[in-house]
């Protein structure tokens, strides 16, 4: 009956529920079973055939950024091309895990569309440093055996995602930075662009608006209770982008690639290209955050969601509830979406909107962008 028992959990894994019967059927004849037993054992069998039906979900989630979006300030046309987009994304990343590929390759798949489209703030549409240039960083990492890439200041890769790939996949290292990142990245013959591909003017009015601000932040008594100049609470959309999947062999990918915060200075790298801060995945649940990176950092608040639902029990919305809550009193903000390997998903943020959306397996896509 254990062999018997076994053999059907093959079958069942394989989906083939009516095999599964017949397999039954002849056995329990076999076995010469009272009829009574039968139905417990067809209860059982339903059951688990049922739960293992439920494992194999197959979902994307990805965002846009988190921060002041607000209805108000939007025109119905901008908000129409920034859901086309979410969908566009969802829709590559769901070809690619329907046909049978891995959480990566969906993973690579999305964040390349809204690295490509001028709305997010990631490849194309990255904002400027302050000296006026763009400076990319990405991660990406594979929880079943906890790979990982990730690639920061880049100025010349035109997909940073495919670089910190690249870094995980072809190289002996985790992270790479500026020069020696693009060099990698030229040497693995990825696309490369004229920095000035980067420059897009709403971008450019951003900065010139923070740095207005910025300018009169320095004067006396201009800081707040957090130490941080109150420039910093201006015009800070964040458009940072990032994806999680979980792929028909239950394996879980997560992926985050941004230009970084307007008016960042001398080199800065915030959370999104490191490992447990801005993106995470093992064999239970993937993350991806967008904010104020210094806070992601400070919390490590991708790998703190993981271990809250590893070794608490909490749940993926109570888990991204609890860290966002942890970065919120510290004076943070942001948000952050996660995945399970039961297909569970969070979409958790503080700040007034954040570009989301989720397809699952029967290619059924949302998409949300404010509270
Ligand atoms: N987390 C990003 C950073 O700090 C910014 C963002 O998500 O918008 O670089």
């Amino acid at each position: 009956l254990v062999i018997l028992m076994i053999l059907l959990e093959v079958l069942f894994y394989f989906d083939y529920m009516i095999l599964n019967f017949v397999f039954f059927y002849i056995f329990s004849i076999y076995f010469k079973l009272m009829i009574k037993m039968k139905k417990i054992l067809l209860l059982f069998l339903v059951s688990i055939s049922m739960f293992f039906y439920g494992q194999k979900k197959y979902v994307v989630v990805i965002h846009g950024g988190a921060g002041t979006i607000l209805k108000k300030e939007m025109s119905p046309e901008l908000e129409q091309k920034y859901r086309d987009k979410l969908k566009e994304a969802l829709a590559k990343s769901y070809e690619k895990i329907k046909e049978g590929k891995s959480s990566l390759e969906a993973v690579e798949a999305a964040i390349v569309v809204m690295e490509d489209s001028p709305l997010f703030n990631a490849g194309k549409g990255a904002v400027f440093t302050s000296d006026g240039r763009n400076e990319l960083d990405a991660s990406v990492m594979y929880g079943k055996d906890k790979s990982a890439g990730a690639v920061a200041g880049l100025t010349v890769v035109k997909n940073p995602i495919k670089a910190a790939l690249a870094v995980m996949q072809k190289s002996e290292h985790v992270m790479m930075i500026g020069k020696g990142a693009e060099q990698f990245s030229k040497n693995q013959g990825l696309e490369i662009v004229n920095p000035k591909y980067f420059w897009t003017q709403h971008r450019w009015d951003a900065l010139q608006k923070v740095k207005k601000a910025e300018l009169k932040a320095n004067q006396p008594n201009a800081m707040n209770n957090h130490h941080y100049p109150s420039y910093y609470w201006v015009d800070r959309k964040f458009g940072t982008v990032g994806c999680v999947a979980l792929d028909k062999e239950g394996n879980i990918a997560a992926g985050t690639s941004t230009g970084g915060m307007t008016n960042k200075k001398y080199g800065r790298v915030g959370d999104a290209p490191i490992i447990g801060a801005g993106t995470y995945a093992d064999e239970n649940i993937g993350i991806s955050g967008t904010g104020w990176g210094e806070f992601y950092i400070r919390t490590s608040a991708a790998r703190t969601v993981a271990a809250k639902y590893e070794y608490q029990n909490k749940d993926v919305k109570t888990a991204t509830e609890e860290v966002m809550l942890e970065i919120e009193k510290l004076g943070g903000d942001g948000g952050m979406i996660a995945l399970d390997k039961n297909g569970n998903v969070a979409m958790t943020f503080n700040t007034e909107g954040m570009y989301r959306g989720m397809v699952t397996e029967d290619g059924e896509i949302t998409i949300e962008i404010y509270k």
